[in-house]
Parts: structure tokens; C-alpha cells; sequence
């Protein structure tokens, strides 16, 4: 017997509703309850993998190879769920299912609609979200209450929820408590309507988790109480956390989410879960050794969100250590040869994430080559990797003209070319070299000495690579392969061994870093940030930019 959860949204968006839903799949899963998460977005792409990242925030990627909404990847941060395509469906996804459908005869003789097609379908798609065995599925909806393209979502659970005993489903709408500077108090009537807007349409939450600035009153709790028709024990307040989102399941716990789960669907109950893992982070990450600068030199800085999981995953090395990290976000356009020292002077590392296209590759590979001549520890990934091998083969190798061809297709050096498997590839979603394969690590070198072991799985998502025609040439040069994926004889990482750290990963390592669970990789990269930090080196360009 599968057990459901539903999240909805209120008033406005960004309230973290992923994290919220993300949070209480972490305290079901210290009862010892197996728990899937599932995201339903309402937009029309069929997956967000075309979507910019500017617009919309990275795109995440699943170890079965799916282009998916980075609330994903809060939920593979945060738990232990199987995420992979079966997490997420789009109003795209659903109606591309039911049209196929529809010009197969799959409806002969009928008209088909919103309701019952879409929602059917929708209700499908739920039950495929909880793997066989899952206690309870915990589905996030995407979009705020009102809207006009969840409504269809909204109907779908709205039924769903009606097929089941009222134990076995929970509605938790997340809304907002905004505070009015001028008036000095918060307001509880946006949270009213929006409750107003979901009971219009039938459903009638059993948990509202408040968002808040500060701390909500009893007499506020009761007022939302009474309007919305939520017993008092099941409004749940979810102030701003202190230092780290990882915080909020803890604080959710002690705001009483976990007792209001626990009555609603009558589980045991004998003892209060064991939060210590979660409180042990809270208490290293509020109580940091010491802080530590690294660049990171992208196309799109602008939006924390679009390297959302390289940003956390560098966190999760910091914390690993101890220690605060801190972003130098900085646009690979700016960066030139005459200005280097200045945009980067005094940092601990660089990281150069992943990207596409011709804007800001040339920024990437000044950046590179100054951390590089400098000793300072340089982290590549996915483009950032690729930018690395052009930039040894361009500086050290000789090959002045090494190029991508993604950037120029007739370059006289292809050093980074296209995969074989992409030559006849011409649709966009979901066509690039996706998700999870096998990678061998050579002995003796630092990426095998880092993951300890000698066979790894990472994720992936990119159309070029490093081209094999140049592998002489560039190890010759001392740019070492050191890591494989034999069965293309894809070379997956790189490294120069008379670096403290300069290594370039063709994966996506930022996927599989968790807060209790840091990537060997961040962590090794933290760690010679540190190293670099205590040098005379460091010390030295520090006193520089002080006297500028
Ligand atoms: N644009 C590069 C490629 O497709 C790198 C992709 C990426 O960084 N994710 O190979």
C-alpha cells in the first residue's frame, strides 16, 4: 500500500517548495519508510533539458541519462529516493503521450480532453513516479495555486486523491507570511486566498507549511487555523534557516511536521526519529574553521541558479573540511590577459563549469592558464574540461591553433571534437551523450588516489570530446588521461601531475555530491584550496591586492 503526498505552492514562487518536499522525504525516511519523490511541471517542453539555463537554472541530470528540473537534484541531495525520468512529467510529456495516443486510434470515436484525458494520464504518470515497494510518493507540483497551467495538475490529484482513503493521501500546500515593514506585522490573507484559490477547485490542504521572515504567533497560527480549515497543529511554520538550506529538516522536525505525517497517516509511532546526522551538519556548517575563496568562471554567473549543484557541491567540500566556502562568480567574458590577475588575484581555487558555445570559451582559457602557471588549484568540468585540454594543447603542446569544433567546425586543430555517436544527431532534447556510464581510473594517478577505487560511474551530458587523434601529443606534452571510458575509449579526465590540482572531468560530478556525502572530488579540490591558502604564494598576492 503506497501512501501520497502532495505539495502544492501559494501566493508566490521561490518558496522552495522543492526543498520543503525534499525535507519531509527526509524525516519519512528516518521512520524507515522507502520513499519516492516526483516533480509535475507545468510547462510545455517536454523536458527542461532546452530550456536556458538563464531562465530556468541548470539542467539536472539523472543517472539513467533524463534532462530534469534541478528540484531533482534537491531531492537526490537531500535523500535516498530513486530520481531518474520516471521523477518528472511535463504538460508536454503528458500531452505528447496522449496525442501519440490519440493518432494511433488508442480513443477511437472519442473526443479527447482535458478531463478525463490529460488528468488520466496525469494519474498515470503519478502512479509510475512510486516504484513498486515505495511507502509513501511524495509529488511536488510545479507552478503557484491560480495559475492557469497547473489547473489541469491540480484536477489530476484532486482525483487521485478521491480513489484513496483519506489516511492515504495528504495535501500540504507551502504558502507565504509576507511581512509589512510599514505596518510592522506579517499578513495571513495572501495564505487565506490561495488556501481559497485550491479549496475552490476541491482540495483542502491538511498541512500548510508558512513561509515567514519571522516568527509566526500563536494567534496568527489560529487565525490561518480557522480561515483555511487546517487543525492548529498542522499549520507548520518554515522560517528563513540561519546558515544552510540543509537546515530545513531539522527545523521542521521541531516545528512539528513529523508529528503532523505521523498522525495523518496513523504510522507507529514508538520513538522520535534520529536527527543527528542532520544536526551534526547544522552544527559544522554554523561553526566554520575558516572561510576559503573560490572563482567560479562561467557563462552564466548571473543566476546562482543555473550551477546550482556545482555551487552546492563545492559547499559539501568546504563543510568536509570544515570550512566556509566563499564565490568569486565571475563572467568568462571579462576575463583577458591583461586583467586576469586582477579578476582572480587572491582566490584559493577555480572552478570552470560546464557550458555551451563560443561566448566566454576564450575567457575560460586565460582563466585557466593563470591558475595553471600560478600553482593555484584549477577544477574543470564538462566545457570546463575541454577548455583545459585546449589550453594545455594551446600553451604547452605547441598547438596554437587547438580548437573545438563546436565553436569552429572547419579549425585546423579539432583537439575537442564530436562524438562519433552525434555525427547524425539533429533533434535537440534529449540527444546528447546522457547519464551515467562507467569510467576507468589509471593507477597512480590522483584521480584514482582521490576516489580510492579504480572503477567510477559519474553522469553525463555533453555532444564533444576530447579527440584521440591529439592523445600522443598532449600526454607527451604531460597532460596525463586519467580516466577512461573503455568501451568508446572516451578519455573522461585529465590531469597535470606537477600541479597541486589541475584536474578536468568530461562528467558532471556535481550530481551525486550530497551534504552528508561530499564528493571525493570537491572535497580533494577544497582540500588543496587550503593547502594554497597557507601559502606564501597567496599571502603574497593578497598583500598585492591590498596595496592596489
Ligand atoms: N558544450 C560541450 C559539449 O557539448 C560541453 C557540454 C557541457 O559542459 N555540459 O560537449
Amino acid at each position: 500500500m503506497t501512501r501520497f503526498i502532495f505539495v502544492t505552492g501559494g501566493v508566490v514562487s521561490s518558496l522552495g517548495k522543492g526543498i520543503t518536499t525534499a525535507a519531509i522525504a527526509v524525516m519519512l525516511e528516518k521512520r524507515g519508510l522507502k520513499v519516492s519523490i516526483q516533480k509535475l511541471d507545468p510547462y510545455i517542453n517536454v523536458d527542461p533539458g532546452t530550456m536556458s539555463p538563464f531562465e530556468h537554472g541548470e539542467v539536472y541530470v539523472t543517472e539513467d541519462g533524463y534532462e530534469a528540473d534541478l528540484d531533482l537534484g534537491h531531492y537526490e541531495r537531500f535523500s535516498q529516493a530513486p530520481i531518474g525520468r520516471h521523477s518528472n512529467a511535463t504538460t508536454g510529456s503528458i500531452y505528447s503521450a496522449v496525442i501519440k495516443r490519440e493518432r494511433k486510434g488508442g480513443y477511437l470515436g472519442q473526443t479527447v480532453q482535458v478531463i478525463p484525458h490529460i488528468t488520466d494520464e496525469i494519474q498515470k504518470a503519478i502512479v509510475r513516479g512510486a516504484p513498486k515497494g515505495t511507502d509513501i510518493a511524495i509529488i511536488e507540483i510545479g507552478g503557484t495555486a491560480g495559475d492557469i497551467e497547473s489547473l489541469p495538475f491540480l484536477e489530476a490529484i484532486r482525483q487521485f486523491g478521491l480513489k484513496l482513503p483519506k489516511n492515504q493521501v495528504m495535501y500540504v500546500h507551502l504558502t507565504l507570511l509576507p511581512f509589512l515593514n510599514a505596518s510592522g506585522e506579517m499578513k495571513t490573507k495572501p495564505t487565506q486566498q490561495s488556501v481559497g484559490k485550491l479549496r475552490e477547485i476541491g482540495i483542502q490542504p491538511d498541512v500548510l507549511v508558512c513561509r515567514c521572515e519571522r516568527p509566526m504567533t500563536e494567534g496568527m497560527r489560529s487565525k490561518i487555523s480557522m480561515f483555511c480549515n487546517v487543525r492548529p497543529q498542522f499549520v507548520i511554520q518554515e522560517q528563513d534557516v540561519a546558515t544552510t538550506i540543509y537546515e530545513v529538516p531539522l527545523d521542521l522536525v521541531e516545528e512539528g511536521l513529523d508529528r503532523a505525517l505521523v498522525q495523518h497517516f496513523e504510522l507507529p509511532n514508538d520513538t522520535p526519529i534520529d536527527m543527528s546526522d542532520w544536526e551534526d551538519l547544522r552544527e559544522r556548517w554554523a561553526n566554520p574553521k575558516g572561510e576559503v575563496e573560490i572563482a567560479v568562471v562561467g557563462k552564466y554567473i548571473e543566476l546562482h541558479d543555473a550551477y546550482k549543484s556545482i555551487y552546492e557541491a563545492l559547499l559539501h567540500g568546504g563543510a568536509a573540511h570544515q570550512y566556509k566556502v566563499r564565490f568569486r562568480k565571475i563572467a568568462a567574458e571579462d576575463c583577458a590577459d591583461g586583467n586576469i590577475e586582477e579578476l582572480l588575484g587572491g582566490v584559493s581555487g577555480l572552478l570552470v563549469p560546464g557550458g555551451f558555445g563560443e561566448r566566454g570559451l576564450k575567457g575560460k582559457i586565460c582563466a585557466l592558464r593563470w591558475a595553471r602557471e600560478n600553482q593555484v588549484p584549477a577544477f574543470g568540468i564538462c566545457f570546463g574540461m575541454q577548455a583545459m585540454v585546449l589550453e594545455y594543447a594551446r600553451h604547452v603542446a605547441g598547438l596554437q591553433d587547438a580548437d573545438t569544433s563546436e565553436v569552429d567546425a572547419d579549425c585546423a586543430e579539432p583537439v575537442i571534437h564530436l562524438l562519433e555517436s552525434q555525427t547524425d544527431v539533429t533533434d535537440k532534447g534529449g540527444t546528447m551523450r546522457l547519464g551515467a556510464y562507467a569510467c576507468r581510473l589509471i593507477e597512480g594517478t590522483k584521480a584514482a588516489e582521490i576516489y580510492g577505487r579504480d572503477l567510477i560511474f559519474e553522469r553525463h551530458r555533453h555532444r564533444w570530446e576530447y579527440n584521440n587523434a591529439y592523445r600522443d601529443r598532449l600526454e607527451k606534452a604531460g597532460l596525463v588521461s586519467a580516466g577512461i571510458h573503455e568501451k568508446g575509449n572516451l578519455v573522461e579526465v585529465v590531469e597535470v601531475p606537477e600541479h597541486p590540482f589541475y584536474l578536468g572531468v568530461q562528467y558532471h560530478p556535481e550530481f551525486k555530491s550530497k551534504p552528508l556525502a561530499p564528493h571525493p572530488l570537491f572535497t580533494a579540490f577544497i582540500g588543496a584550496a587550503l593547502v594554497y591558502q597557507a601559502t606564501p604564494a597567496h599571502a603574497e598576492e593578497v598583500a598585492q591586492i591590498e596595496n592596489r
